[in-house]
């Protein structure tokens, strides 16, 4: 709910010195290969396992972990915490997914405190800076939402979290901002695109770089170039190349695909774009809906340190928080 898997697939790749036993040596076939099967669900067991484990066992103590590992740790983290989540509301997990995966949610001490001991653990600055820095769209978005009370968020319709919080530079499945779509109300979930000959007639999220689909790793690859990265379908065109409306069919020449479906997997719920739908909500909405608004619809909302981190880069410095009526009671959202 507060977390967002970075990459867990990939911590061990970050490092200047990986394991051995990380996985390493087949990330960049991993990816190939779930290029070619368009399957990547099944890209991220072991490898992922063992480098988190290894993060907790040798790493997570050493004070030269650097603060590129310690994000990755901190997503790692949160994302298993997010994935018990998962686990627990759904078994949606195919039982012949193997199951380091879920030893490590044993091993992995999901309590909060222990994950901001962690974060405390590293360099400070640093860490704090890039914490708000990977969150600085969606805590913009959510500060904007309690201002406005319109929210916009991505999820699964059956969780009651938001995978990401979005703002008008979110991108849209037919690949124009949110900001370049009709003005909303939060009443309707229809916000056609107002870009001239762009046949959208409703705004779509879709991620717009690495970080959202869990695989910041390829930004560390040198000829990376994020302007022209674009999420893709299994027919390996992008979201672009299909049509913005309907089933989102393919329009490249001689390609069959007739349905766009994601060959990544959302960074939050680790689950396929098409089982996500884009909502426009006003506070009353989600109040009766159950689900968080006001301070409470913030990233890391129930962890103070890291939520304050977001919003100010510093642990202590509650003020914006304050600033949003945080400090006053909000009524029980969820659970
Ligand atoms: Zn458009
Ligand atoms: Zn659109
Ligand atoms: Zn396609
Ligand atoms: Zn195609
Ligand atoms: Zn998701």
């Amino acid at each position: 709910m507060y977390g967002r898997q970075i990459s867990l697939e990939n911590t061990a790749i970050l490092g200047d010195s990986p394991s051995p036993d990380s996985g390493t040596s087949t990330s960049a076939m991993d990816e190939e290969r779930s290029e070619q099967n368009a399957s990547p669900n099944e890209v991220d067991n072991t490898s992922l396992a063992s480098s988190l484990v290894g993060h907790q066992a040798s790493e997570a103590s050493s004070p030269t972990l650097s603060v590129s590992q310690a994000i990755e740790l901190q997503g790692s983290i949160s994302s298993v915490q997010s994935k018990q989540k998962t686990v627990a509301k759904q078994k949606k997990k195919p039982s012949s997914k193997i199951n380091t995966a879920y030893t490590i949610r044993t091993i992995v001490p999901a309590e909060k405190a222990d994950v901001v001991s962690v974060a405390r653990a590293m360099h400070r600055e640093d860490f704090g800076h890039q914490l708000k820095g990977l969150f600085q769209s969606e805590t913009d978005a959510a500060l904007r939402a309690v201002q406005t009370g319109i929210y916009i968020g991505w999820r699964c319709p059956e969780y009651h979290w938001d995978c990401f919080r979005l703002g008008d530079q979110a991108k849209c499945f037919c690949g124009h901002l949110l900001g370049e779509h009709q003005k909303y109300t939060g009443r309707s979930r229809r916000v056609p695109c107002v870009v001239m000959r762009c046949g959208c007639q409703a705004f779509k999220f879709i991620p717009s770089c690495p970080e959202e689909v869990g695989e910041m790793w390829l930004k560390k690859r040198f000829n990376f170039d994020a302007a022209a990265w674009r999420a893709k379908c299994r027919c390996k065109h992008t979201h672009e190349e299909h049509q913005p409306t309907g089933q989102h069919a393919c329009k490249v020449k001689g390609c069959r695909c007739v349905r766009f479906e994601s060959a990544f997997l959302c960074a939050a719920c680790d689950r396929k774009w098409e089982a996500h739908e884009t909502f426009f909500e006003t506070t009353d909405m989600r109040r009766e809906a159950n689900l968080p608004y006001g301070a409470a619809y913030l990233p890391f909302a129930e962890m103070p340190e890291l939520r304050n981190v977001v919003l100010t880069g510093s642990e202590e410095d509650d003020t914006v928080f304050q600033s949003i009526g945080g400090g006053l009671p909000q009524p029980s959202t969820s659970h």
